[in-house]
C-alpha cells in the first residue's frame, strides 16, 4: 500500500511542534519503520525538505515568484493579504497553510478518495524538473497548480517548502541519521559513516532497511555517486599554520573558483558540484579535457575551477557563476568564459578507496593519474619565510591565498578539521550605514536581521548601498537592533523597513563585484558584520568613492573579463 503524503506532512508538523529529541527520534523511526522499501528515499529527502537526493541532477527550478503567484491564484487572496501573513509567520510554508485555510474558494473535491501519496509527488516533482526549454515556465506552473490542488492546507504547507529550496525543518540531517539508526537497528556510527561516504542519507535508509548492518559495512566509494568533500579551518597566516603542522606542511595555491569532483570511468566522466550537485552539463571542457588525460580507467579526482582571461590570469568568480546559471538558448551563442582547472587531490582510483591514503602518497597518485591537466601550484616547508614568499606569489598572480595541507593527513570526508588549513588574507574592512533592514526567517522572524549597508558618497552625501547581510550579529545584538532600527523607521513595506542612516558596522568581505543590483554598481562578495560602531556616526562611514577604490585595486592582481 502506498503511503499518504498527509501522513508525511502530520509527521512534519508533530516533529516540528516537538522540543524532545528523543520523542522526535521515536516519531520519525516509526515513520520510517512503516514505509515500503521505494518509498523511504523519497521519504527521507522531503522532511529535509528536499525534492530529490542530495547529488541529484535535478532542480526544480520554481521561484517564490511563481509559488506565491499559483498560492494567490488558487485562493484569489490579494498580495497584501498573502504578504500580511508572510510576515506575520516568516515562513512560506505556514503562510500558505493559512491562507489555505481560511480562503473560502472551492478547491477540487474528492481530496479524501484521491489522496496524494509520497511515490507522487516525487513523480511530480520529476515531472516538474523535466520541464525545461521553450514554454516550460507555463507548462512547469500547471504542474504545481495541479500538485498544489491536490493538496489540503497541511500538505501544501511542506510541498511549498520543498518547492521554494533552502527553508530549513527542524528536522536536519543529524537527526535522521539518529532515526535511521533507531529505526532499523543499526548502530549510529555505521549510520554516520556510511551517510558520508554514500554523500546522502536517503540512500542510507534505504540500504539500512534492504540490506542492513551488512550492507552498510560494506559500503565504498562508487563512481558517479559523489563523495562528501574534506573542509577546511582558518589560519591567520603561515606562522599559525606551521605550527597547527608541527612545523612542516605542504603549501597549495588557494584558487578562487568552484570546486568539482570529478568522476571517470571509461570514457564516460561526470562533474559534481561542491553541494554534490551533477554538473556536468554546464562544463564540457572539462569532462573533455578529463577524459583526455586522466590515464585510470576509474577515478574521482578533486580539483578547482576558475574563469581566467586570454593570459590564463583568473578574473573575478561572478564570471564563472555564469556559467552554472541555466543554460537558455539564446546564451549558447554568447563567448564561453574560458576556464581552467587545477586537480589537488585524488580519492579513488581503480577500485581502492584512498581516503587512508597518506597525503604524500596521494599527491604522487595524482600527478601519475592527471596526463597534461595542471595540479594545484604546491611546496613543502617548514620555512615561514618561504611560506610568506609563495603566499605573496599566490596573491601576486591574483589567487585568493594558500591552503597548507598536513603531511601526514588522511582524506576525511564531510569533515572541516585543522589538517588542512585556509589562509586568506583579507580585503580590509569597511565601516557602512544601515539604510534598511527585512525581517528574518523561522526563528528570526520578527526581528530585523537582514541589513541593507551603505557607503556614503563624498560629493553628494547620498548614502548608497553597496550590499546586504544577515551574518555576524548574536541573537542578543539583533534583538537590540531591531529596536533600534524601529525607532529611526520611515517606511515600512512588504517586510523591508528603510531607515535614518544611523547604524555604522564595520563589515568584512571577500572581494567587491560589479553589480546592477546597486545604483553605485557595485556590491560586497559575503559580506558579513564584524562588529557595530557605536563609537562612529554616519558622517565617519567609509565613502562609496573608498569602495570603488578598492574594487580597483581588486584588478591590479586579476585579470579583466572583457564583458
Ligand atoms: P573555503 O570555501 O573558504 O572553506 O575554502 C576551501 C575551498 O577552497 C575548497 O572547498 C576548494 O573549493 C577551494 N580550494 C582552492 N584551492 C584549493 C586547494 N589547493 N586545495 C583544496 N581546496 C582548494
Amino acid at each position: 500500500m502506498s503511503t499518504p503524503f498527509k501522513v508525511l506532512a502530520e509527521l512534519c508538523e508533530k516533529l516540528e511542534a516537538t522540543k524532545s529529541r528523543l520523542l522526535m527520534l521515536d516519531l520519525a523511526a516509526k515513520f520510517l519503520n512503516a514505509l515500503e522499501a521505494q518509498e523511504i528515499e523519497p521519504a527521507v529527502s522531503m522532511i529535509l525538505g528536499r525534492p530529490f537526493q542530495k547529488w541529484s541532477p535535478y532542480n526544480l527550478g520554481v521561484s517564490w515568484a511563481t509559488v506565491s503567484g499559483m498560492i494567490r491564484r488558487i485562493t484569489g487572496v490579494e498580495w497584501k493579504t498573502f504578504a500580511e501573513v508572510f510576515s506575520k509567520t516568516g515562513d512560506v510554508g505556514s503562510a500558505t497553510k493559512i491562507i489555505l485555510e481560511s480562503s473560502r474558494v472551492r478547491r477540487q473535491t474528492a481530496l479524501l478518495e484521491n489522496a496524494l501519496t509520497i511515490l507522487e509527488v516525487r513523480r511530480s516533482f520529476e515531472e516538474i524538473a523535466e520541464t525545461t526549454g521553450y514554454g516550460s515556465r507555463e507548462r512547469k506552473e500547471r504542474l504545481i497548480e495541479v500538485l498544489l490542488g491536490q493538496a489540503s492546507p497541511i500538505e501544501a504547507k511542506y510541498l511549498v517548502r520543498i518547492f521554494i529550496a533552502g527553508v530549513r525543518t527542524g528536522f536536519h540531517e543529524g537527526l535522521m541519521e539518529q532515526a535511521v539508526a533507531k529505526a532499523f537497528q543499526i548502530p549510529l556510527k555505521v549510520v554516520q559513516e556510511s551517510s558520508m561516504t554514500a554523500g546522502d542519507i536517503g540512500e542510507i535508509a534505504v540500504m539500512a532497511r534492504t540490506e542492513g548492518l551488512k550492507g552498510l559495512s560494506k559500503i565504498g566509494f562508487r563512481v558517479f555517486r559523489p563523495v562528501n568533500l574534506m573542509l577546511a579551518q582558518m589560519a591567520a597566516n603561515v606562522t599559525e599554520a606551521l605550527r597547527e603542522h608541527d612545523g612542516r606542511t605542504a603549501f597549495e595555491y588557494k584558487y578562487d573558483g568552484v570546486r568539482v569532483q570529478i568522476h571517470k570511468l571509461d570514457d564516460k566522466v561526470k562533474v559534481f558540484s561542491r553541494r554534490l550537485v551533477d554538473v556536468t552539463e554546464s562544463l564540457p571542457e572539462i569532462i573533455e579535457i578529463s577524459r583526455k588525460n586522466i590515464m585510470a580507467k576509474e577515478a574521482i579526482l578533486e580539483g578547482e575551477i576558475i574563469a581566467v582571461d586570454d593570459l590564463d590570469h583568473p578574473i573575478p568568480f561572478q564570471h564563472l557563476m555564469r556559467r552554472f546559471k541555466k543554460i537558455h538558448a539564446m546564451e549558447d551563442n554568447v563567448q564561453r568564459i574560458p576556464l581552467k582547472l587545477y586537480l589537488f587531490d585524488i580519492l579513488y582510483v581503480s577500485g581502492k578507496s584512498l581516503v587512508s591514503v597518506p597525503y604524500p602518497q596521494r599527491r604522487q597518485l595524482l600527478t601519475e593519474n592527471a596526463g597534461k591537466i595542471q595540479l594545484t601550484s604546491q611546496i613543502v616547508t617548514s620555512e615561514v619565510e618561504k611560506a610568506e614568499d609563495f603566499l605573496k606569489e599566490a596573491m601576486d598572480a591574483g589567487h585568493e591565498g594558500l591552503m597548507a595541507k598536513r603531511l601526514d593527513s588522511l582524506y576525511t570526508p564531510g569533515t572541516r578539521g585543522k589538517v588542512w588549513l585556509k589562509i586568506k588574507p583579507v580585503l580590509e574592512p569597511l565601516d557602512l550605514v544601515i539604510v534598511a533592514a527585512e525581517y528574518g526567517y523561522g526563528r528570526r522572524h520578527g526581528w530585523l536581521s537582514d541589513y541593507y549597508l551603505a557607503a556614503r558618497d563624498a560629493d553628494t552625501g547620498e548614502f548608497l548601498p553597496v550590499g546586504k547581510t544577515f551574518k555576524g550579529l548574536t541573537d542578543a545584538e539583533i534583538i537590540e537592533m531591531t529596536e533600534k532600527l524601529k525607532e529611526s523607521a520611515i517606511e515600512d513595506e512588504h517586510g523591508k523597513v528603510t531607515v535614518t542612516p544611523r547604524i555604522v558596522v564595520e563589515v568584512a568581505y571577500n572581494e567587491i563585484q560589479k553589480s546592477p543590483k546597486y545604483k553605485c554598481g557595485m556590491a560586497l562578495r559575503f559580506a558579513r558584520i564584524t562588529r557595530i560602531r557605536d563609537d562612529k556616526v554616519p558622517e565617519d562611514a567609509d565613502t562609496i568613492q573608498k569602495v570603488r577604490e578598492i574594487y580597483e585595486q581588486q584588478f591590479l592582481r586579476k585579470g579583466r573579463y572583457k564583458s
